[in-house]
């Protein structure tokens, strides 16, 4: 479904990300690790068509990037981005109604109401202003919101930062659960050890380049990944 060959971002002049190459298949949940500056980030970022990359293709279903993030979103490819970026002053509803805008079936309702399965605890607050939420409800809201659009393939990037340990729990089951139900998913996260729990494969990127890639079940027990990002 998603195909990055040769990516190259740079800032200024000096490279974030030099000349990766990933992969994601339809029904797969694929994790992007590594640590601080790596440039998990800013490769999520360019696949979204939020940054512009210097050099390199993106393939989204076979088609090539236009790099513009609304025609991406309306093909299907939904970003949740660190830091969350939902609408602070609106309610909880309004913000997962706001996810589906461009979509033309009836079937916004039943999606709410899955969503609301997924995240009890935002449907007790569905008529709260966002913005009051606390970081790991807000997470949870940007997810939904990003379900709600009925992506293709959908973007986390580090779902579980600044997260108390209950709430990381909440939120790796429940990617786990949407990733089960069928959704493609590229997972950027920091916290490797969950993410590879959770997933069929995994990139590290160290430095701008992947450095070990493979089945996640193989890098858990890899001991360069133990070593350097398991605190093994
Ligand atoms: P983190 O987990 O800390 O977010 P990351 O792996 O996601 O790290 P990026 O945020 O992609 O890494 O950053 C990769 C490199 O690019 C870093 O050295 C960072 O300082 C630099 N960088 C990112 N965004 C910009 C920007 N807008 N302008 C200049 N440099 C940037």
């Amino acid at each position: 479904m998603l195909k990055v060959k040769q990516l190259k971002i740079s800032y200024g002049g000096i490279l974030a990300v030099n000349g990766i190459d990933l992969e994601v298949r339809t029904g797969e949940l694929v994790s992007l690790i590594g640590s601080n500056g790596a440039g998990k980030t800013s490769t999520l970022k360019a696949i979204a068509g939020m940054i512009s990359w210097q050099s390199g293709e993106i393939l989204f279903n076979e088609v090539p990037s236009s790099g513009k993030s609304y025609e991406l979103l309306a093909r299907g490819m939904a970003l949740v981005p660190e830091g969350r970026g939902i609408f602070t002053r609106m309610t909880v509803l309004e913000n997962l109604q706001m996810g589906a805008y461009s979509r033309k079936d009836g079937e916004i309702e039943v999606d709410l109401e899955k969503m609301y399965s997924f995240f009890p605890r935002i449907k007790e607050r569905s008529k709260q202003l966002a913005g009051t939420l606390s970081g790991g409800e807000q997470q949870m809201v940007a997810m939904a919101r990003a379900l709600m659009s009925r992506p293709k393939l959908l973007l986390l990037d580090e779902p579980s930062m600044g997260l108390s340990p209950i709430l990381v729990d909440t939120i790796f089951e429940v990617i786990e659960r949407i990733a089960k139900a069928g959704m493609t998913i590229l997972l950027v996260e920091q916290n490797a050890q969950r993410a590879l729990e959770i997933s069929d494969r995994a990139y590290v990127l160290e430095s701008g380049q992947i450095s070990i890639e493979g089945k996640a079940e193989d890098l858990i027990k890899d001991p360069r990944v133990s070593a350097a990002y398991l605190g093994a």
